[in-house]
């Protein structure tokens, strides 16, 4: 079996460096009310609220558990997440998965969601009024689950989570917060930018264990 740094591709890592596990709560204090939940998802199923929905096979509401501590926001669905309903199924949910195992995690253990329910054509870059119309959904999705902490899952997510233009790299191993929930929010790369360029997949891992001891932190508060 391949360990988590082989996964992510870092073999000439030593295992020494392997990050122990969070201890996750089996399951938090609060669950999401089920009605809550189910109306949320019955109206992002439905929406045609932007242009987006006249393209979709299906929308992508999100995975994991709905009570995770820690939840990851990407961007938006693509060809994969879009036939499949679920988000990050594709190359680079493949590697974002092994990323969640490098620090002893599987994604029904986390929340997983994107900034836009539906799939933009040909995957270009959200539009600014897709992103207004959609993210009261993602808000909503973000304080039902009640996460301790976000990750924002590359430059375009963190961008519109913290309402900034700065660079990715300006933005990683640094805490902040989402403004809409109060949040705590770290920022790192997008599996599929660190596919277009493993040389940043060292520096990815950084921020892994950086998620990893902020959240303990924050569950130790
Ligand atoms: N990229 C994203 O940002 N989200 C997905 O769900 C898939 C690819």
């Amino acid at each position: 079996m391949k360990s988590p740094l082989s996964e992510l591709e870092l073999i000439h890592w030593q295992p020494r460096a392997v990050a122990r596990p969070i201890a996750m709560p089996v399951a938090s204090a609060l669950t999401p009310a089920n009605d809550d939940w189910i109306s949320l998802k019955q109206r992002i199923a439905a929406c045609t609220a932007c242009a987006l929905h006249a393209g979709r096979t299906q929308t992508v509401f999100g995975v994991g558990n709905p009570c995770a501590d820690i939840m990851f926001i990407g961007e938006a669905p693509g060809f994969h997440e879009d036939k499949q309903g679920e988000p990050f199924v594709g190359r680079a949910g493949q590697l974002l998965t092994a990323m969640l195992k490098s620090l002893g995690l599987n994604r029904d253990e986390v929340y997983i969601a994107n900034i836009l329910k539906c799939r933009p054509p040909e995957n270009r870059d959200p539009h600014a009024n897709e992103v207004s119309t959609c993210t009261p959904f993602l808000q909503e999705q973000i304080s039902l689950i009640k996460p301790r902490l976000l990750v924002a899952v590359g430059r375009i997510s963190a961008h519109y989570l913290l309402q900034t233009k700065a660079s990715l790299e300006s933005l990683r191993q640094k805490q902040f917060t989402f403004g809409g929930t109060n949040t705590p929010l770290i920022a790192t790369y997008h599996p599929a930018y660190l596919l277009r360029n493993p040389i940043d997949k060292k520096k990815a891992y950084a921020d892994l264990l950086f998620i990893r001891s902020t959240l303990q932190a924050l569950l130790n508060q």
